[in-house]
Formats: C-alpha cells, structure tokens, sequence
C-alpha cells in the first residue's frame, strides 16, 4: 500500500485470501521473526482457533490492545439484557466456563484458546464484581486445566448457590449439555459433599480444592436433601428450573451447528426458560451482539459491531456456492458493511487490527434488516462442515479421506465399501458421529469373504477417528466432549433405497449423488436406520498427535 491510507487502494490492491495465505507469515512469527512482517503492531499470542488447515489448528494473530475490543462487546451485553428482563443485577451467574492447555512456539509466543486468553487476562480476573458481572463459579476453579474437575467444582458451587442464581449458562449449547449430563452422574457424590460440607476425594487440583472448600464452608444437610430430592426424580424434564427456581434465562450459543441442542435444553428446561444467544464472535475477531435476545433461537440476528474490525463480504449469487479455499475471489466483488442488501446471503471476510488482510472467515450469512444503519445478519453455516459436536467441525472432503483409509481395513478381509453416509447424532451426551456403511463381500473373494467381526469395524471406527484432524481427535481423547464414533452396517440395497427417496423428493436422477452427511429426524435418517443390522463404536481414544 506505500503507506496510503485509501480505501480505493485497498480494495484494488489487497488480494482476498485464505488461512493458507497467510499460515507462511504465522508460522514464522511463532519461528521468532518480527511481527512487522504482517502487522505494525507487536503479536502478543496466537489464537488457537476451532478451524482447521490441513489437519492443523489454525493460529490468528492477536495484538495487546485486541482484549479492550473484546471486552467492549462482552460489556454491551447486560445493559441489552437488562432492556428486557429485570432484577439481573439481584444474583449471580452460573456460567460453565473453561480454560483449554495452552503452549509456547519455539519464539516463546503463547498459543491458546482465545476464551483461555481471555479468562487468564488481568481484565477478567481482576473485573469488578460488580452484580453483572458475578459468577459462583470462583475463578480458580474456571481456570482449573483438568475440565473434569473444574466442571465437578462449577456444578457444586452453582448447587449451593442455587436460590442466588438468575442466570445460566456456557460459551457454546455443547458445554452446557455435557455440564447437564456430567451432573445426572454425578449428583450422588455432589449431595454428599453438601451433606458433609467436606469436597470429594477425586477433586486434586489444589486452588480448586481450596476455592470451593471455602464456597462449602459447613455442612448443609437441608440443602443436600432439596437437590436430592430433586435429582432423584424419574425424569429430568424441566429440571433446570427445579434445581435453579430463580432462573431468569439460559445463555449459550444456539445458532449454526450449536441449533441441533435447543430440543435438548427445551427439554431440560421445560420450555419455560427463555434461550438466548448474545453474541456472535471468532478467533479471527469478535463480530457482533443480538440486540433482540428474547426472540427464538431460530430467528437470531446479530449486529455487527463496525468498530471490532473492517467488514467486507463476498455475495453469494450462485446458490450459496463458495469459492474452494485455492479459488480466488475477485476482489473487485466484494461489498462493504453499508452496502448489504436485505435478503442476500454472504461470505464474511475481515480485515482485523492484528494482521489479517481480506481474510475469508468461511461463515455464511444472511441479512435479515438493519438497526439505525447497521446491518443485522442471521448466521446460516460455516463453509463446507458437514459434522460437528463441540468445537470440531468436519468437511466432506475430510470425512472422505478417513473413510477411504479406514475401508481398507474392510478390503484386506475381503468386503468393499459400496456407499456411506453421516450425520451427528445429538441423542447421546457427548454427541457422537454416526456413519451408515453399506458393505459387500468381494466378488473373487470366494464364500463371502472372510466374516466380518466386530473387531474389524471397531478397528474401522477407530481408523476413521484417528483420520479425522486433531481439533476432532482433542475433543473426543482429552476434552471428552465428542463420544466414540459409529458405524453402523445397513442391509444390501439400503442406499438404493435412500437414492430412491431422495429423488421422489425431487431430486435430478441424472445428477444424483450419495449425500455424505444427512439431516437427524429426518426421512433419510429414519429409512437408513429402518435398514440396519448392525452397530460397532470406536472402542479407545484416537491417539491425540499434535494436537
Ligand atoms: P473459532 O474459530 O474456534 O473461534 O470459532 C469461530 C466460529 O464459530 C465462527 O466463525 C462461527 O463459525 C462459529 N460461531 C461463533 N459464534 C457463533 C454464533 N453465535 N452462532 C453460530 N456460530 C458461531
């Protein structure tokens, strides 16, 4: 740019571009070379982001002063939030949140989660705390690294707190559920530390031990009785607001891959509790709030907030097609934040303060209408993912590769693979990926084939996983927030069968091809699972290299 400052410039000059653009510069920042090779300011950390580029996490530059741009947004969400419901400044917060492993590149950078980042910052450990801003969950138990732990310690301390809690919530829907889950098992032991007033053995982690030791203080018999009485009863529905009666809302991400968990939390909370989505937000940047929280989570939109970063977007005309990451997109398309029409679908792209240039987030998005000038979007997907639990987000062309390494496990014992499909099953907490596998004895391979045992599609199962990049690999071996993966056999014929129901739904025979990934409850599901025979999960972890 020779130092000008022209926004016309830009436009005509600064190429719009991919992760794989700018991983070179990254990867010599964290080598130890200056920052100023992409940005005028100091890189301070790298932020460890759920994307991935070739089976690796994505790293994003951030600067010292990026932490004032993120706590500007966190700051505007009470003062929305008090707009429509009263007496949030009279408890306390509830929030399960959690700190991820951090590491240092070979230049001493510090790489981590950007909510790790934000909870091990100064501004949130030494906030105010004010009524806003009043968790029960003690820091030292958020910044706990054994997960496990620290959501034991969260649960107990927000038990105890139960008639002072207003609000609850996690980051994502995925965390708040596996909070949920963890506590139908664990209820047991919580009560009797309650009882007793004395921690449970398995909590080692000393600064945790010792901040809810103090949150326990002495027995509480009568409070134990209460929450067992409670978590004794036969059915779970609508126990949030049994357990918490004070309960005003339940935060969590809900939209895009997060929507699939609404039916479980509706569940949880009996439908009487609103659900609301605040905030729309990235390692990249943050974006922007929901400026109509009450509404439904499938009528969520967020403003974009123009001042975390330079916001352009690629129109998305052809049917929501994407430009594949090495296709280029023509710089000249793209569109300003003002200049977005309402109805039209997006591809996000930012220019951010730490040295990303134009860069393609991968979310689509759609405008819904504007507040004051500012345009409001509703979240549609993220670029090409086709599964997704927790944090890990798996495309079509990755599920490809691992169950083409996995098949030929299959092939050595005689049988080929003649068609599959996914999706992601939610019914069980962690959720799991579940894939239909149609199978057939090779045709020289005499009487059928060897037999194919249970072994042998456990073995599958477990070489689709360790295939899978390693944000999959971490969330299923170290976060457990991803269960073991599924195959389960259908009978010959069954994905004839699918073809045939597909096509009478309107689809083009002549341009017909096997979905890889399918819709839960729907007709496809329901018809693949009416042809099963049999099921095999992933028997152990997948190793968890490099991640
Ligand atoms: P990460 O790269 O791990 O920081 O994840 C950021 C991505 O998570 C975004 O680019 C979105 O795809 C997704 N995400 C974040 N907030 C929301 C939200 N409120 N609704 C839907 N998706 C979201």
């Amino acid at each position: 740019m020779n130092g000008s400052v022209d926004i016309s410039a830009f436009k005509s000059q600064v190429p719009v571009v991919t992760y794989d653009v700018v991983q070179p510069y990254i990867a010599r920042i964290a080598a130890g070379e200056r920052s100023s090779i992409l940005c005028g300011e100091q890189i301070v950390e790298l932020l460890r982001s759920s994307g991935t580029s070739q089976g690796e996490p994505r790293l994003m530059p951030s600067i010292s002063e990026d932490i004032y741009r993120r706590m500007y947004l966190y700051s505007l969400i009470m003062p929305i939030m008090s707009k429509y419901i009263r007496g949030l400044g009279e408890g306390k917060a509830m929030y399960l949140l959690f700190v991820k492993a951090e590491t240092l590149t070979n230049a001493g950078i510090p790489v981590r989660s950007v909510l790790t980042s934000y909870y091990k910052s100064p501004q949130f450990l030494q906030r105010k705390h004010d009524l806003y801003n009043s968790y029960t969950s003690p820091d030292e138990v958020i910044l706990c690294p054994d997960s496990q732990q620290s959501m034991y310690c969260q649960l107990l301390c927000g038990l105890v707190e139960r008639q002072n809690v207003v609000r609850l919530g996690a980051v994502f829907a995925s965390a708040f559920l596996r909070s949920i889950s963890f506590l139908e098992k664990h209820w047991h032991d919580l009560v009797t530390d309650i009882r007793t007033g004395r921690i449970n053995p398995s909590i080692t982690n000393a600064a945790c031990r010792v901040a809810t030791e103090s949150f326990l203080a002495q027995p509480n018999p009568e409070l134990a009785d209460e929450v067992e009485a409670i978590c004794s009863s036969e059915s779970w529905k609508g126990v949030l607001g049994r357990l918490w009666p004070n309960v005003k809302y339940i935060e969590a991400v809900l939209t895009g891959t997060m929507a699939q968990y609404v039916p479980m939390l509706e569940f949880y909370s009996d439908g009487r509790i609103p659900l609301v989505c605040t905030m729309y937000a990235s390692s990249e940047s943050y974006f922007g709030v929901n400026l109509r929280p009450l509404c439904s989570p499938k009528d969520v939109s967020y403003t974009i907030l123009p001042n975390m970063a330079y916001f352009e977007f690629v129109p998305l005309d052809d049917g929501l097609r994407l430009a594949e990451d090495g296709e280029a997109v023509e710089k000249e398309k793209l569109v300003g934040l003002v200049d977005v029409k309402v109805g039209c679908y997006y591809e996000l792209v930012v220019t951010t303060f730490a040295g990303l240039y134009r860069y393609r987030v991968g979310d689509v998005l759609q405008v819904t209408g504007f507040y004051n000038r500012a345009p409001q979007f509703k979240f549609i997907c993220r670029r090409n993912v086709i599964l997704s639990v927790d944090a890990d987000k798996t495309n079509e062309e990755d599920l490809h590769g691992s169950v083409s390494r996995a098949k030929k496990i299959l092939e050595d014992r005689g049988h080929i693979l003649l068609e599959y499909t996914s999706f992601t099953d939610t019914s069980t907490v962690p959720g799991h990926y579940v894939l239909f596998w149609e199978v057939k004895a090779t045709p020289t391979s005499g009487s059928g084939g060897a037999r194919l045992d249970a072994q042998v599609l456990e073995s599958c199962c477990v070489a689709v996983e360790e295939s899978l990049d390693c944000v999959y690999r971490r969330c299923r071996a170290h976060d457990r927030s991803v269960g073991p993966l599924e195959i389960r056999l259908v009978e010959a014929g069954a994905f004839d069968a699918l073809m045939d129901l597909l096509v009478s739904q309107g689809g083009s025979i002549n341009q017909y091809k096997t979905p890889r990934c399918i819709e839960p409850g729907g007709a496809a599901l329901e018809l693949l699972d009416s042809k099963a025979t049999a099921s095999f999960f992933s028997p152990r972890d997948p190793e968890a290299t490099g991640v």
